[in-house]
């Protein structure tokens, strides 16, 4: 047995390395009390937020979930943990009995999720998204709806739960691919899948469901952060695009001195000076990029921010 890293980070709370290493990655079980929480921000216009994971082993460069890391020590070790919540459906099962009690016929609109990836590769291993998905379709089985639900992630993973994803009446797929070009990707996020892997994963969900036996999902392609794509990638990546119905672009997120609100990381600093090109003048490559998606995919709708992330 590996000794934990970051034995006792929170004595409040019971936890324990559950495994010695998945990968380079610690990973630990905790009890949890509740696993919706209340949406904010740039997606208030849900009920709530699930987060089946804590900690992400992508480890973007730019992402602002870690700023909720439990401490500093995994905040600055960003990509190389992972807490699970071990009686999660048990949870999500009571907190949903507990909704359609009040709104038996009024689905509560989730977004999973917004400070992690529900399909990071641990998930391949543990399936703990693909466990709350039954939970989530469980409900029907009482007369309810299932919930309307948005999944966020940039793994083809997700396509292992096509079976589950084809029963929910509203489920929205949002694939983050943030640029087109395979060397910036590796630049600002060495750990996640391809470019191609993530558009390939989108064509299978498209084409394994069957309108007639399942719902059809919606899907977007979430440029978010919208990161630099070179010219020579441009015209071929947008045009690939055509696959959503939607297509969402987004600044970065601020940086922030506090560690406690969400804030693109110190790291994602020093990658941008390699695009100077690019970022020299950011706000004149934001609205090119943005005026040819809109000239290119005339059938896509093109959003913006907060107004992308909602389900319609
Ligand atoms: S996949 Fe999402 S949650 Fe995970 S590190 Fe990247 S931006 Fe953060």
């Amino acid at each position: 047995m590996i000794k934990p890293r970051y034995e006792g980070y929170c004595d409040s709370e019971p936890t324990k390395l559950v495994r010695e290493k998945f990968g380079n990655t610690n990973v630990y079980g905790q009890i949890a009390k509740s696993l919706l929480t209340k949406a904010t921000g740039f997606i208030a216009a849900y009920d709530f937020t699930l987060n089946p994971y804590r900690g992400c082993q992508y480890g973007c460069s730019y992402c602002y979930a870690a700023a909720f890391s439990p401490n500093n020590k995994m905040r600055q070790d960003w990509g190389n943990w992972v807490i699970f919540k071990e009686n999660s459906e048990e949870i999500l099962a009571k907190e949903l009995h507990k909704w359609y009690k009040h709104n038996p016929q009024i689905p509560p609109r989730i977004y999973m999720s917004s400070v992690t990836d529900p399909y990071q590769p641990f998930e391949s291993k543990y399936q703990l998204t693909r466990r709350l998905l039954e939970v989530m379709l469980d409900v029907r089985n009482d007369g309810h709806p299932t919930p309307t639900l948005v999944i966020q992630t940039r793994s083809p993973i997700i396509t292992r739960d096509i079976d589950y994803l084809q029963r929910f009446q509203r489920l929205r797929i949002n694939m983050s691919i943030p640029t087109g070009s395979e060397s910036v990707r590796k630049d600002f996020e060495p750990r996640s899948p391809s470019i191609k892997a993530r558009l390939n994963a989108i064509y299978i969900i498209k084409k394994s469901i069957d309108s007639t036996k399942g719902f059809v999902p919606r899907i977007s392609i979430t440029i978010t952060p919208l990161l630099p794509t070179f010219i020579n990638d441009e015209a071929d990546f947008i045009d690939r695009l055509v696959i959503a119905d939607r297509v969402v672009i987004q600044d970065f997120h601020p940086s922030h001195s506090s560690s406690l609100i969400a804030s693109t990381r110190q790291e994602v600093i020093t990658i941008k000076q390699k695009y100077a090109w690019w970022y020299d003048s950011e706000k004149s490559s934001y609205i090119k990029f943005k005026e040819k998606l809109i000239s290119r995919l005339p059938h896509v709708d093109i959003k913006e921010g907060k107004d992308g992330f909602g389900y319609d």
